[in-house]
């Protein structure tokens, strides 16, 4: 079975480690940061048994689940037998580069590097590294035990083997793989942030409320979450960082981020990550406690 190497273990590594290693490939988890490997040991577990008690899992597949994934927080160590890396650290160019360019080093030279970036170019990514036909993003979504789709990017160099092979191993994950190109956004965040930002346009401008917004999305468009919630969940800072990439990317002003999304990220209202944004969420918690603050 394929060795898989998953890098960075917050919200999406977490759960990338999970299916990988519920489908039966030895995984290696790597952050580094060892409070957050904790943490993400412990988000899989209690996932694993929401599995169990749910009837699709049964106590002896989490047992094997939780035997296949390693924590480390050494890179070198972590990826030295990988035949595929997924990388899923923060979205920062700089940190993004500086890994690609180790993990050429560090990997075994046919070893495939995938990246789960939301918005940086993965033809950029790859000329990091002397394997561009090597590097290709697999974007997930959150949460990835739960959500089917993987977005298999091609970067410029991308080859037709290493493509076919991520979408046969997204298929062995139960998901379903669909081939995009690499422009900004891709395809999942060049509709869906328009979306949420003229969502927060119509706000700004006094077209209606926080709650008539998502009302009209999840009612009438059978969203299952409105616009504005899904923006709050997502993180208004990541909204903002994806939105300035398709805008810059593309050069088109309709992706101009609208002003009251930069207010609100200006003033630290990032959504559920910090217990407000459009609404306002219990401390450590997903719930919503209190109605939007911007009523009509
Ligand atoms: P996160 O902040 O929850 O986790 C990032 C983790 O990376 C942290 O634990 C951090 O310690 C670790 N890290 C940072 N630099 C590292 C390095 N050099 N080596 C190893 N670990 C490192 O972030 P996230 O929300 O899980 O996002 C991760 C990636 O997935 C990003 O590229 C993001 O764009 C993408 N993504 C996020 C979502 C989402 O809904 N959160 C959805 C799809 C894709």
């Amino acid at each position: 079975m394929l060795n898989v190497a998953v890098i960075g273990s917050g919200t999406m590594g977490n759960g990338i480690a999970h299916v990988f290693a519920q489908y039966g490939f030895p995984v290696t988890l790597i952050d580094i940061n060892q409070a957050a490997l904790d943490k993400a040991i412990l988000t899989i577990t209690k996932n694993l048994d929401r599995q169990v008690s749910k009837g699709s899992l049964t106590e002896d597949d989490k047992t094997a689940t939780l035997g296949r994934l390693r924590p480390s927080t050494s890179l070198a160590e972590g990826v030295r037998e990988a035949g595929l890396v997924v990388e899923a650290a923060t979205e920062n160019i700089t940190i993004k580069l500086d890994l690609f360019r180790q993990l050429d080093e560090l990997t075994p030279a046919e070893c495939i590097l995938a990246s789960n970036t939301s918005s940086i170019s993965i033809t950029k990514i790859a000329a990091a590294t002397k394997r561009p036909d090597k590097v290709i993003g697999m974007h997930f979504m959150n949460p990835v035990p739960v959500m089917k789709l993987v977005e298999v990017i091609r970067g410029y160099a991308t080859s037709d083997e290493v493509t076919q092979q991520i979408m046969e191993l997204s298929r062995q994950l139960q998901k379903v793989p669909t081939e995009v190109n690499d422009y900004p956004g891709f395809v999942a965040n060049r509709i869906l942030m328009p979306m949420i930002n003229e969502a927060i346009y119509s706000l700004f401008e006094g077209v209606a409320g926080v709650e008539e917004i998502d009302t009209v999305m999840k009612l009438g468009m059978a969203h299952p979450m409105g616009p504005l919630q899904l923006a709050d969940f997502i993180g208004l800072d990541v909204c903002l960082a994806i939105l300035r990439v398709l805008h810059e990317g593309l050069g088109n002003p309709k992706y101009a981020p609208c002003p009251l999304l930069v207010n609100m990220v200006m003033a630290g209202r990032l959504g559920v990550k910090s217990g407000e944004g459009f609404y306002t969420y219990t401390p450590g918690s997903k719930e919503l406690v209190v109605a939007p603050r911007f009523a009509k």
